[in-house]
């Protein structure tokens, strides 16, 4: 049965360009996009440089026109010296992402003044995403909620965290969040499966428990964002395993699968990959843009067939229902089979089609 859902919308991408194109550029990371059913990437800040003023932006803005094969936008990164500059390139980026826990790349934000510095100047309408684990969770939602702005909390992963999230959104504070495939569908107990250095990953694999409660707090959960995070097998088995997962081939599958087996529905993904993510960041609909699924496919999850530069995943092997046949982009047929079929280029960046 060949079931068409809308372009999914990835809220949390990495890929990796400038500065790390062995891992990903903006031409295979969209690809896998595409391969993965989604049509629209927010593309996070986190390269190298980072993006975090005018010259950088528009270095990554300048491979991403060139390059990309699905509609995009990009980040800004918060640091403490850009509080004054980034509101002036609000209107050209997808939002601002605030690192306030360790993760991979040089963002982080160690000091809360400059937490209140962007949350009080970042414009109000425009999308401020923050990766916040934990207490650091707490602290945020706290202080967002003194400037009374939007605020969205990325990866959730963890049971205190959904719980506070509900206990926000019950007394009115204006938090959305997301939570990764990787969290629903993994826990501390497939590390060894994974191997150690490739389950590396931020936020860690949680215990089963944290993982049940992200299933139980299900309508909560405003948006699925896989933070496809790609490296390659060399540097995940080597000494210092960097932490993350690709996972935009991998999402689609996997939710399909779960609603193959009862746990969720077709309208919980549609909601959550591309109703709410399309409201939460402010994103214009792309016209005639349509995902073809074989939802009764059953096939094995391999790492060597995706189209991601990284070339491995998490869910090596994994057994799964529902295959992505066909990706229209705005009237054009983008992927079908197993093979992207426009050119470097064809993707737009929704926020400069805006301006
Ligand atoms: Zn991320």
């Amino acid at each position: 049965m060949l079931l068409r859902l809308p372009g999914l919308i990835d809220p949390h991408v990495h890929l990796r360009e400038p500065g790390a194109t062995h891992k990903e550029d903006w031409q295979s990371g969209t690809s896998a996009a595409l391969a993965g059913g989604v049509t629209l990437v927010l593309a996070m800040p986190n390269t190298q440089p980072p993006i975090t003023d005018t010259d950088t932006l528009n270095l990554v803005l300048q491979a991403a026109r060139r390059k990309a094969l699905c509609d995009y936008a990009q980040y800004l990164g918060a640091t403490p010296e850009n509080v004054h500059l980034a509101p002036g390139l609000a209107s050209r980026v997808a939002g601002l992402k605030m690192y306030l826990d360790h993760t991979y790349g040089p963002l982080r934000l160690a000091d809360m003044m400059t937490w209140m510095g962007h949350l009080a100047h970042w414009p109000a309408e425009v999308p401020l995403a923050v990766h916040a684990e934990g207490r650091t969770l707490a602290a945020v939602i706290l202080l967002a909620s003194f400037y009374s702005r939007p605020v969205h909390l990325c990866h959730v992963s963890r049971r205190e965290e959904i719980v506070i999230i509900r206990a926000a959104k019950e007394r009115g504070l204006k938090v959305t969040c997301e939570v990764t495939p990787h969290h629903l569908f993994l826990s501390e107990e497939d590390i060894p499966a994974i191997g150690q250095g490739r389950a590396e990953v931020r936020p860690v694999l949680a215990s089963p428990v944290d993982r049940q409660a992200l299933w139980d707090n299900l309508e909560v959960i405003d948006c699925f964002a896989t933070d496809h995070a790609p490296h390659t097998l060399a540097e995940k088995d080597g000494p210092t395993p960097p932490p993350g997962f690709p996972g935009l081939e991998t999402a689609l599958p996997l939710l399909l699968t779960a609603v193959s087996e009862g746990r969720l529905t077709l309208d919980d993904i549609v909601q959550r990959y591309y109703v709410n993510p399309q409201r939460i960041f402010r994103l214009p609909s792309q016209p005639e843009t349509w995902v073809e699924v074989d939802a009764e496919a059953a096939w094995e999850i391999q790492g060597a067939n995706l189209l991601t530069r990284a070339g491995w995943t998490p869910f090596e092997g994994w057994r799964v229902r529902g295959r992505i046949v066909r990706v229209v982009v705005r009237g054009t047929e983008a992927f079908r089979d197993g093979k992207v079929l426009v050119s470097p280029g064809f993707g737009r960046n929704v926020r400069e089609e805006l301006a």
